[in-house]
């Protein structure tokens, strides 16, 4: 890749800084498993510096008093200088992690300039303050500050998206930040870090430092760091929620999924399967709101079974980068692995595959998993209850309404879901009952300007909307009395 060439550092205090570390991560061609760049692993002393530059941008270069107007520009600046490098940017993130290159022109080239010039928008004057009139007859000043510098850590699914869920309205609250992309999906952030060089934005606002879950951990405790904003698995989200419960650090953690894509007996889902694909199967399966429990109304099971069979087989698998690629591989050998993994206990625990399987017949090469579906699952089989992130859906079948949301709310997740109807109320009285975070009727799209987020095991906290903002945002009330 000759994005990678001449770029062995760090993007540190705005430049490319030397690794202080010897540590390397392999970058790999998911559609074919070959590898294609070497880039240097950060070490404890790369950290240091990277929060060390992001510290003095916060505490000393008065970026967090800049104006609304001077900041706005600055945002805009960026926006800019990332849409120049659009194209890279697509090509870079699908040929890492396998997301079929029409997806990513739509998502990775294009939502950091949106969530940029979004937030833009938002950004007020450091003077903006409320004058609020206390219970005592007096006056009190609120004022909304900005939280600190920013550990924002992210997977490798969406990897500029969901770094700007958080670089976004963090820049607009005043933050600076160091960001710790996933080590499968470094090549990205060398473009972003052109992308900032080319723009306003003061040295050491953003910095970004790669490597794994150790670099990753010692972030989150850094002594530097005022708030962590993590998306990723539950599990690491865990250790990270624990490590700030001890410190007291204000931390938002956006985590895994099984969502319930609830067909309603009325649905008609055939002229829909388009939406229904976006909703249940995006990006390979690798995405985290994704409704992969399909229920079905006991009466239409079999048709149900039946038309999501005949469309998986439809789906054209491919190499990432070819145009008419709806399912390119997943992202890594050892996700391959577990999706396998999770197919093979579905088997052994009485699911039966419809279409698909753990084995990718005609793709020996690549990290592919084919289209899945299984019937003949309980909601209480594993394979129905555990994030699988991969192509993988399982049919279930329930008798009536109250059964479809009791089954609905049967997990130990909260984080995204749909319900397919040809009447919207009726879709929306269903929606108000199900225990989730964000939820679609008659298709799944993540708004930027909707809060975003989970519950239960999918997280703590909200990204995009102003509520994204808040993140960000510390209030002190200062009590006036004359
Ligand atoms: P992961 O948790 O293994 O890694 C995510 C990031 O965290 C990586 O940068 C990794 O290096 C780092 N990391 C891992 N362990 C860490 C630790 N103990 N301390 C600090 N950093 C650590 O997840 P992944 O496999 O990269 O991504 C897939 C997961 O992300 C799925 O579970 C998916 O549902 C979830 N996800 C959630 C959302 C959301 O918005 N809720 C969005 C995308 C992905």
């Amino acid at each position: 890749m000759t994005t990678v060439k001449g770029r062995r550092g760090f993007w540190i205090d705005g430049e490319f800084a030397e690794p202080r570390s010897t540590g390397e991560i392999e970058i790999y061609n998911a559609s074919t498993g070959a590898p294609i760049a070497v880039v240097p692993e950060a070490s404890d002393a790369d950290l240091d510096a990277a929060v060390s530059a992001a510290r003095r941008a916060f505490d000393h270069s008065g970026w967090p008093g800049w104006s609304a107007e001077r900041r706005r520009q600055a945002m805009l600046s960026l926006a800019d200088a990332l849409e120049a490098r659009a194209e890279d940017t697509a090509q870079a993130v699908s040929v890492q992690n396998g997301m079929p290159i029409s997806l990513s022109r739509r998502t990775e080239a294009v939502v950091p300039a949106s969530l940029l010039r979004y937030y833009s928008e938002l950004v007020t004057d450091p003077e903006d303050e409320e004058r609020r009139p206390s219970s005592r007859g007096t006056t009190t000043v609120i004022r909304r500050e900005p939280i600190g510098v920013v550990a924002a850590i992210t997977p490798w699914n969406y990897p500029q998206s969901l770094a700007f869920f958080k670089i976004a309205p963090l820049l607009a609250a005043g933050c600076t930040v160091v960001l710790k992309p996933s080590p499968e999906t470094v090549l990205d952030s060398y473009i972003l870090a052109d992308a900032i060089a080319a723009s306003d934005i003061p040295a050491g606002v953003l910095n970004i430092v790669a490597g794994g879950r150790e670099i990753g951990a010692q972030l989150v405790a850094h002594p530097g760091v005022d708030k962590v904003a993590f998306t990723g698995s539950t599990a690491a989200g865990r250790m990270i929620g624990e490590a700030c419960g001890r410190l007291i650090r204000p931390v938002t953690l956006e985590l895994g999924g099984k969502s319930a894509a609830v067909i309603l007996d009325d649905a008609d889902l055939e002229p829909a399967l388009q939406d229904f694909f976006a909703a249940t199967l995006m990006n390979n399966g690798q995405t985290c709101h994704l409704g992969t429990r399909v229920l079905a109304p006991q009466h239409r099971y079999r048709e149900t079974v039946d038309l999501l069979t005949d469309f998986a087989r439809s789906l054209q698998v491919g190499d990432a980068l070819a145009a008419s690629t709806q399912i390119g591989p997943l992202a890594s050998r050892a996700q391959q692995r577990r999706v396998r993994a999770h197919i093979e206990r579905g088997i052994a625990e009485g699911g039966r595959v419809t279409t698909g399987g753990a084995e990718a017949a005609g793709f020996e090469s690549g990290w592919f998993v084919l289209p899945t579906i299984f019937d003949n699952v309980a909601n209480s089989d594993t394979i129905a209850r555990e994030e699988i992130f991969g192509p993988v859906l399982v049919v279930i079948p329930y008798e009536g309404e109250d059964d479809a949301v009791a089954m609905a709310n049967d997990s130990e997740y909260g984080l995204g879901g749909s319900v397919w109807t040809s009447d919207v109320q009726r879709g929306l009285d269903i929606a108000r009952r199900i225990r989730t975070g964000s939820l679609g009727i008659n298709h799944f799209a993540i708004d930027m300007a909707s809060p975003f987020g989970g519950i239960k095991l999918s997280g703590l906290g909200r990204e995009l909307g102003p509520e994204g903002l808040t993140a960000y945002q510390q209030t002190k009330s200062i009590y006036l009395r004359s």
